[in-house]
């Protein structure tokens, strides 16, 4: 079973999702069942059971709605920036499509419903921890307006796998869990890919029957149903059509990693395999919102090299691109492919990137030279003083623009009180290896650098040795000089924004119509709520202890991450795993330091 299943001539294979016991219903996505043309749940109490049981019955495949024809989708995928040959959906199941009265095209696809022909050595299986996850950030994401595949049910059972042994040598048993995904294509860059004519990685000849036969075909099948624009544009001239597609892909790309890196969403595992080629966020796994701001913050706990580290998505992201030109050969020539990409990726990047920051900071007027300097700089700051990203961007929102307010100095309070204390960066930079082991390893890597490079220990090493550093630094400093410290750092930066600020207000008569439009713009980019780890392990032990309340509630909240009358009035008062209550709205509890995610 662990040799790769090869399809010649085609690129899915037929299959039917194997039933669960017991499927119980977790949460539903209104919004996303509504794209479907469902409507929302009864709300009298009988029928509303009914109804949950009906969703359980078909959103965990153990029924299949009518006209389905479950399918597993064959792709590739470079993994790690390593060629992996064949991959597929190995967890996930294509249903089919729902055409709505409004001409939408929806593909429905089961993700955990069981293994499939690509399955290799796993099950098919998906737990309820990972789904829940899954869940509530494909709706967050969609509420933030991020392109993103939605969630439309999560349903949990009472069959078990095992992901995990504990430290007593017994497996801890998992309930298996399904999540309905919705989207235009869940088709990917390593789509693509199938039509590389040798497995670079196992040097074994890839499918080769009308391997090119298929490529043209899922090229105008996703260009013409995706794409019709460019479709009609270039009907004519197929390099040309290929190119735009190019192009656009591209762009889309391009804008969506802008949106990730303003938020503060790291994805994980960009893997060419779990990129879109409709520019969605595509494949929630080991993903995390950025708590203290740290570039090199790395979400995935199995990414040792940091490779998907936060401030490494662009240039991954233009990485993958590439990878998805060489696989358009020869449909699309390289070097068009690549002159495509090298006209737009930066370039649109930078752009979309520079016009969201603006409007995170409020600057509503001319946009000046200085701005991208100012945004970096306010950046610098927050990893200066361990700030967390998304409520300093949050805060700025009340920042006291006339010069020599009286509310500076409760305002710099604010932002102080956003930054780590000496106890959260203790814990973050806590070291994580024996100091033995440490010293071991720096002889090896000094000895043999070449291997140590590969094996990823390297950049394992220098991030031990900054900790040990850190913490020595920590050691000196005492809590009044940590928080002097940040004031000075945020008062220095403040001065620069408000130099800036005035040129803006400079210009305008009516100043407190141009503060109420830049309070207005701020808090619909700025978000109060983003899906913090800690926030879905809340959801996610009490969903183990069979108490769903919580997904919903914290699904709710995230429907409406923006300040508004709605978000107030929806806000729960969560209760994290230490008993107590806090806002979601707060930065991580201190036990949010020991989470660990990986896929599963
Ligand atoms: P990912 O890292 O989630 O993008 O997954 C990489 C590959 O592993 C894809 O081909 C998945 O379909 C497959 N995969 C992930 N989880 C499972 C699972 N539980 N069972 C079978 N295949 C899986
Ligand atoms: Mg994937
Ligand atoms: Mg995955």
């Amino acid at each position: 079973p662990s040799a790769p299943r090869p399809v010649p001539g085609a690129c899915f294979s037929r299959v039917r999702p194997a039933p669960l016991r017991q499927p119980r219903l977790v949460a539903l996505s209104g919004p996303a069942l509504a794209l479907l043309g469902l409507g929302a749940p009864p709300a009298a109490r009988e029928a509303e059971a009914e109804a949950e049981a009906e969703a359980a019955l078909f959103f965990s495949g153990n029924a299949l709605l009518p006209g389905a024809e479950p399918a597993a989708h064959c792709y590739c995928g470079h993994q790690f920036g390593q060629f992996a040959g064949q991959l597929g959906d190995g967890a996930a199941m294509y249903l089919g499509e729902v055409c709505t009265a409004a001409g939408e095209r929806w593909e429905l696809q089961l993700k955990g419903a069981g293994p499939t022909p690509f399955s290799r050595q796993a099950d098919g299986r998906k737990v309820l921890r990972s789904s829940i996850r899954e869940f509530l950030c494909s709706e967050a994401m969609f509420h933030l307006g991020i392109p993103t595949t939605r969630a439309g049910a999560c349903v949990t059972s009472e069959s078990t796998v095992v992901r995990d042994v504990f430290y007593d040598g017994n497996p801890k048993y998992e309930q298996c869990t399904v999540v309905l995904r919705i989207a235009s294509t869940f088709i990917r860059f390593g789509s693509f890919e199938i039509f590389k004519s040798t497995d670079e990685h196992t040097g074994r000849a890839g499918p080769s029957v009308g391997r090119n036969d298929i490529r043209v075909q899922l090229l105008d099948y996703v260009i013409s149903s995706f794409y019709p624009e460019i479709q009609a544009a270039h009907a004519g001239d197929r390099v040309q059509r290929n190119a735009a597609f190019f192009r656009e892909v591209t762009r889309r790309t391009a804008r969506m990693v802008a949106e990730w890196q303003c938020v503060g969403f790291c994805h994980g595992v960009l893997n060419t395999d779990n990129m879109s080629i409709v520019g969605l966020t595509l494949d929630y796994g080991p993903f995390g919102f950025l708590d203290r701001y740290d570039p090199d913050h790395v979400c995935n706990a199995s990414d040792g090299a940091g490779r998907y580290a936060y401030s490494k998505q662009p240039e991954v992201c233009k990485w993958n691109l590439q990878k998805l030109a060489e696989a358009l050969q020869p449909e699309l020539p390289l070097e068009l492919g690549e002159a495509v990409l090298a006209e737009e990726f930066d370039a649109e990047f930078r752009r979309h990137y520079l016009q969201k920051m603006r409007r995170k900071l409020g600057l509503v007027g001319e946009p000046q030279e200085e701005d991208a300097g100012l945004a970096a700089q306010l950046l610098e700051t927050m990893h200066l003083t361990g700030a967390d990203f998304t409520n300093t961007f949050y805060s700025l929102s009340s920042f006291p623009v006339e010069p020599e307010s009286p509310d500076l100095e409760e305002f710099l309070a604010v932002l102080t009180a956003q930054c780590a204390s000496l106890e959260e960066l203790r814990l973050a930079f806590r070291p994580q290896m024996d100091p033995r082991q440490l010293s071991m390893m720096l002889m090896l890597a000094q000895s043999n650098p070449q291997l140590f490079a590969l094996m990823g220990t390297r950049a394992n090493i220098t991030r031990e040795l900054e900790r040990v550093e850190q913490q020595a630094r920590l050691e000196q400093l005492g809590p009044a000089e940590l928080q002097s410290r940040n004031k000075e750092h945020w008062a220095s930066w403040l001065q620069r924004y408000r130099a800036r600020l005035d040129k803006d207000m400079e210009g305008v008569g009516d100043t407190a119509a141009w503060q109420a439009e830049r309070v207005r713009v701020m808090r619909a980019n700025n978000p109060k709520y983003v899906l913090r780890n800690y926030i879905a392990q809340n959801a996610i032990e009490a969903a183990e202890g069979g108490d769903f309340s919580e997904v919903r509630r914290v699904l709710k909240l995230l429907e409406t991450p923006y300040d508004s009358e709605a978000a107030a009035s929806a806000e729960p008062e969560g209760v994290g795993a230490a008993g107590r209550r806090r806002s979601y709205s707060s930065k991580p509890p201190l036990w949010a330091a020991e989470l660990c995610v990986t896929s599963s």
